[in-house]
């Protein structure tokens, strides 16, 4: 639970009672009619409500000793406060140090969001001028991908193909070239493309080796 701090008009009376204390001595050796030193701790931290505090004003006000127990609880609530936002300034730059390297690490992790990875391994492939009927929902590549990674089908031969990125008529929106090689069992064809120009929409993939003819996959570019 947080507790209301006083208002400045609050605060500004209690200066006034403690400027009326310095005025003059008031010793109180006996401490008659003092309060218990936990009451003025917490005026002094604010954390008694002033409708509680008032009826104290008048007496640290003649009374030297509670008023002096009243400065030093105030220097000792202060310098808590002053504490607290200095821990407080250390642990936001700590979290916005955490938070960048977190953004770095994020950056040069090799999954990086402009390589797509396209797994071609169990794809029915559309020879036809209607990819949609292959049954399949169309491979996805967003337009910010720059790198192609495709697993070729199974038993592929590395070497040089050409890729490209075909429209329903046939005209090709895109050309790369790249080399096949199997790591693992799969044959990977990586290629750089540059998408930004092209518009979202359905297409065709086409793979092929240089002077074949294209295998075409249904894709959407988003
Ligand atoms: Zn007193």
């Amino acid at each position: 639970m947080i507790e209301q701090g006083y208002s400045v008009d609050e605060e500004k009376r209690i200066l006034d009672v403690l400027a009326r204390g310095l005025s003059r001595e008031f010793p109180n050796p006996e401490r008659v009619g003092c309060p218990d030193s936990s009451i003025l701790r917490s005026i002094a931290s604010h954390k008694l409500p002033l409708s509680q505090a008032a009826p104290w004003f008048d007496h640290l006000s003649a009374c030297s000793p509670c008023f002096q127990d009243f400065n030093k609880f105030r220097r000792e609530a202060a310098g808590q406060r002053r504490r607290i936002q200095v821990w407080l300034a250390a642990a936001a730059v700590l979290l916005f140090a955490f938070g960048g390297l977190l953004w770095v690490r994020s950056r040069a992790l090799p999954h990086a969001p402009d390589v797509a990875v396209l797994d071609l391994r169990d794809r029915s492939v559309a020879r036809g001028q209607n990819p949609s009927e292959t049954g399949q929902a169309p491979l996805e590549i967003p337009r910010t991908a720059k790198h192609l990674v495709l697993d070729l089908p199974i038993g592929s031969k590395e070497g040089a193909y050409d890729v490209g990125l075909l429209a329903e008529t046939g005209d090709q929106i895109l050309r790369a070239m790249g080399t096949a090689q199997l790591h693992d069992h799969i044959t990977n064809l990586r290629v750089d493309v540059d998408l930004s120009n092209v518009r979202p929409g359905a297409y065709s993939l086409g793979v092929r080796q240089p002077g074949l003819e294209w295998t075409r996959y249904p894709i959407r570019v988003f």
